[in-house]
């Protein structure tokens, strides 16, 4: 879903600007967190360039609009704010997903000065650097070594890979953003460790395709603080175990290797959560998705992993109304949901994307169908995730605060990432800090969220 991150009010001027003493950026950010790392990473540039970041449209001297192209309404959403920072500021840079349709955007808003694609950073600086030169030499001191985020201090995303080796036919990814290019795991391990040295407490593992990590490296052995680490999955989770933060593993498929990861779960080094994107659970549909890692096992293997870690939460997405599905196909996935008891679920109405294999598809679902699906499917996973709630009211948890107010504080649990999953409203707060980790002991349980007090003991 769309996140804007750091929008800007107000801005007049759209005559070329005289380039004051230290030249001000501001930053609209949209799509999924993969986008705000590349924000983030602009950003870095941006700072080490010496330039200023507002969150002022009135204040900016130029503004750059990190766009998301993944589902159409989303692209309408990107236009609209285009077209909002056209109105506030009149210097507008276009970059990121949706930057792939740059004729489609000069279309609808020809003021634009520039439009990128996806992770160019080389070039969205270049359009700045044209659009509004740098005042003077690098200030890289002026960059904090971690660089500059978009989330609160205590937690980041890590971003893993770029890109995606599978096809899902109702996906554009690969064709935005190209074949999985995985980081060495060194570059990884470097960045989380200056992330941890600079108060980070929660590390969210991101990519298109975690558990696919490092194929495209051939799993290249790579040296970090005197030991051997393979580019891979498990020395990945590993090794981020080691450095003492909160590791949460987003968008993993149940390959069989993800078994590895499991223990360490057990072991307290990863967090017990696992974020997997199953889609949809019958075969039939999920062949027509071209969805990877056979999902014949899944319900086994996940069977076998809370053997293994009774506590472990597992959230995912899924999409009803696919072309050809019937309601046979719904059911089965239906009943599957009874028996996989996820803890948090996201639930789309299918939807076209401009270029998809999919809308070659037949059988389009009508959107009356789609939209009594989607209930339904709600229905029955809010029961599932309602009585799995209640079931930790009574426990004792750790969780870290993200917001406090005087004595009571948003918290969460480990089994909740920001942002997507529910919270922890807590009371007995007064006197910690956002990024505090304290133990709760958990008092009721709404229809997302629990609440609880600081235990005392
Ligand atoms: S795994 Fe499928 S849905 Fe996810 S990015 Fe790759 S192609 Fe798209």
């Amino acid at each position: 879903m769309p996140t804007p991150a750091t929008r800007a009010r107000k801005a007049p001027a759209r005559a070329p600007r005289a380039v004051k003493a230290q030249p001000r950026v501001g930053i609209v950010s949209l799509g999924c967190p993969k986008a705000l790392v590349d924000s983030e990473r602009i950003l870095t540039r941006l700072r080490s360039e010496g330039y200023a970041v507002t969150g002022s449209y009135e204040q900016a001297d130029v503004v750059l609009v990190n766009t998301c192209g993944f589902l159409d309404s989303a692209k309408q959403e990107s236009l609209e704010a285009i077209g909002e920072a056209i109105a506030e500021n009149g210097r507008v840079i276009v970059t990121g997903c949706l930057g792939v349709e740059a004729e489609r955007i000069r279309a609808e808003h020809p003021e634009v000065l520039a439009v990128t694609g996806p992770h160019q950073y080389e070039q969205v600086m270049e359009a700045v650097h044209q659009h509004l030169p740098p005042a003077h030499e690098p200030f890289v001191d002026l960059v904090p070594p971690q660089g500059i985020r978009l989330t609160p201090r205590h937690y980041a995303y890590l971003k893993i890979s770029e890109g995606c080796n599978n096809r899902c036919s109702f996906c554009i990814i690969p064709s935005l953003r190209g074949d999985l290019a995985s980081r060495p795991i060194h570059h990884v391990l470097a960045e989380a460790e200056r992330l941890v040295a600079a108060g980070v407490k929660e590390l969210l593992v991101i990519s298109q395709d975690t558990s696919a990590y490092g194929l495209d490296l051939k799993y290249a052995p790579q040296s970090w603080k005197g030991r051997t680490w393979e580019t891979r999955f498990l020395d990945l989770a590993r090794a981020l175990g080691e450095t003492g933060a909160w590791v949460r593993l987003h968008y993993v498929y149940p390959y069989p290797h993800v078994d590895q990861v499991i223990p360490l779960m057990a072991e307290g080094r990863v967090l017990p959560y696992l974020d997997i994107p199953f889609q949809h659970a019958s075969p039939r549909v999920l062949k027509a998705m071209r969805r990877p890692a056979h999902q014949g096992r899944v319900l086994e293997r996940l069977a076998a992993w809370r053997r293994q870690v009774p506590d472990l939460a597992i959230r995912s997405t899924f999409i009803v109304g696919f072309p050809g599905e019937s309601e046979e196909d719904f059911q089965f996935l239906l009943d599957w949901l009874e028996e996989a008891q996820l803890d948090r679920v996201g639930c789309f109405k299918y939807e076209a994307v401009a270029g998809a294999a999919a809308n070659a598809l037949p059988g389009a679902v009508p959107e009356a169908v789609k939209e009594e699906r989607w209930h339904r499917f709600m229905q029955a996973q809010q029961a599932i995730s309602a009585a799995r709630l209640k079931a930790r009211v009574g426990r004792r948890l750790p969780v870290i605060l993200d917001q406090v107010e005087g004595d009571t504080a948003a918290a969460r649990s480990q089994f909740d990432a920001p942002e997507i999953d529910g919270v922890v409203k807590l009371t007995g707060a007064a006197g910690l800090k956002p990024g505090d980790i304290v133990t709760a002991e958990i008092t009721g349980a709404e229809a997302y969220d629990l609440t609880a007090r600081v235990s005392k003991g």
